[in-house]
């Protein structure tokens, strides 16, 4: 994505082009920015060769899985429907882990049915459940257990999951009572420590202090796994104030620890594959100018991305054409929908804006269309795949009719 001249591009097409022929507001992505993103986290971890599985929470659009496919990519699933939706877009189920802190007893069911490598559970009684299911089906059945190494990921506290306040995983008490309870378990195969700190980290060192406390776990339970999943998190840079995670830093910690320990690393990335490799392409409506603020009111709004409104997530904004006016003043990006936190953005200068211009909302890959909702009844964006020259819609807009 760049500017050539003074218009902006997805790869060889001009945003306003897309705009005007598939309306707005739109996901737009672009198919290289995702393969060079998926190259670039390969190339970090390279000597340890992990299983890479992509967190279909972040983004679970089927062409987009199927891209993500095609470039040897497993799946982190947290429900049903994105394991259906992973199996449908091709990926082997041994390349697939089910996370999430309450499976039911239908989607355990149906995950054992499928074979997938492993189920990562959190809590000792959707294990019994699992056994449950393993003496039904007279089958032994591949599970992961989930830590929480009670590390503060330094992250939006929204998004952190490590912290012994939060709802995930085991309590080093709790994790090491259920090594020694089925360690040797007929139904279960304890195969995987599984952890996940949180999301959008820009720091190494929690990072650090996680694969510490994964390590002296482990000597306390003297249980060798045949995985360690070390989940995903890995922050990307909405706006030049963010840090650059170090992954180098990462990748150099886990080599050591592999060093004493044999084992295969799984990664379940899903934001810093995906996020930059999206704009939200969206209409000014209005501009409504009170004597301090000009209220730039557009087409989109929290309904088809709500991570601002929720948690106060920054996503810049910029414009489809550019020009060298700049207005001194505060501009604040706001939706349509009846709330204030319906609002993406506030600056104190922007660019010379006119009614009906196109904007760009930046890096909304991730958590952008699967959080999406039909809240006042809005229908949901459509989502294009750029490709070079070629567009592809790889979502149509939704109707009315589909939700009246
Ligand atoms: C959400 C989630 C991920 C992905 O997190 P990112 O920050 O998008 O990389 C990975 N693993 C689990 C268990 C998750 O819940």
């Amino acid at each position: 994505m760049n500017y050539k001249k003074s218009n902006l591009y997805i790869e060889n097409i001009p945003v306003q082009k897309i705009a005007r022929k598939f309306g707005t507001p739109s996901y737009c992505y672009s198919l290289n920015k995702l393969k060079s993103n998926i190259k670039n986290f390969r190339k970090h971890f390279k000597s340890i060769s992990p299983m890479i599985c992509f967190s279909v929470k972040s983004n679970a659009n089927l062409q987009i899985l199927r891209e993500i496919k095609k470039m040897g990519m497993g799946a982190d699933v947290v429900s049903k429907g994105e394991l259906i939706m992973a199996l449908k877009a091709g990926i082997n189920p041994k390349k697939i882990v089910f996370s999430g802190v309450g499976k039911t007893f239908d989607e355990l069911k149906f995950a054992i049915d499928k074979n997938i490598l492993l189920i990562n559970s959190e809590s000792e009684s959707e294990i019994n459940e699992i056994e449950k299911i393993s003496k039904i089906k007279k089958k032994k059945i591949d599970i992961g257990i989930r830590l929480n190494p009670n590390i503060d990921s330094k992250t939006l506290k929204k998004i952190s999951t490590g912290r012994k306040e939060d709802k995930f995983g085991l309590t080093e008490f709790n994790f090491l009572k259920i090594i020694k309870k089925y360690k040797n378990s007929k139904n279960l195969n304890l195969k995987c420590l599984s952890v996940h700190i949180g999301s959008q980290i820009t720091s190494y060192k929690p990072y650090i202090k996680m694969l510490k406390v994964i390590e002296s776990i482990i000597k306390k339970s003297n249980y060798n796994f045949d995985f360690i999943d070390l989940g995903g998190g890995m922050g990307i840079r909405y706006n030049k104030k963010t840090k650059k995670l170090n992954y180098k830093k990462y990748y150099t910690a886990i080599k050591n620890f592999l060093k004493n320990y044999k084992t295969k690393i799984i990664f379940e990335p899903g934001r810093s594959i995906i996020a930059d490799s999206a704009l939200l392409l969206t209409k000014i409506l209005y501009i409504k100018k009170t004597n301090n603020i000009n209220f730039i009111i557009l087409d989109a709004a929290m309904n088809d991305l709500i991570r601002p409104a929720l948690y106060n997530a920054e996503h810049k904004i910029i414009a489809s054409k550019k020009n060298s006016k700049i207005v001194k003043k505060r501009h604040e990006f706001v939706g349509p929908i009846c709330e204030t936190t319906d609002k993406f953005l506030s600056v104190n200068k922007f660019q010379m804006l006119k009614e009906k211009e196109i904007l760009s909302i930046c890096d909304v890959g991730a958590y952008g269309m699967s959080l999406s909702s039909n809240y006042n009844l809005r229908t949901k964006p459509s989502e294009i795949l750029i490709n070079k020259s070629s567009v592809k819609i790889i979502r149509k807009r939704q109707k009315l009719n589909n939700i009246i």
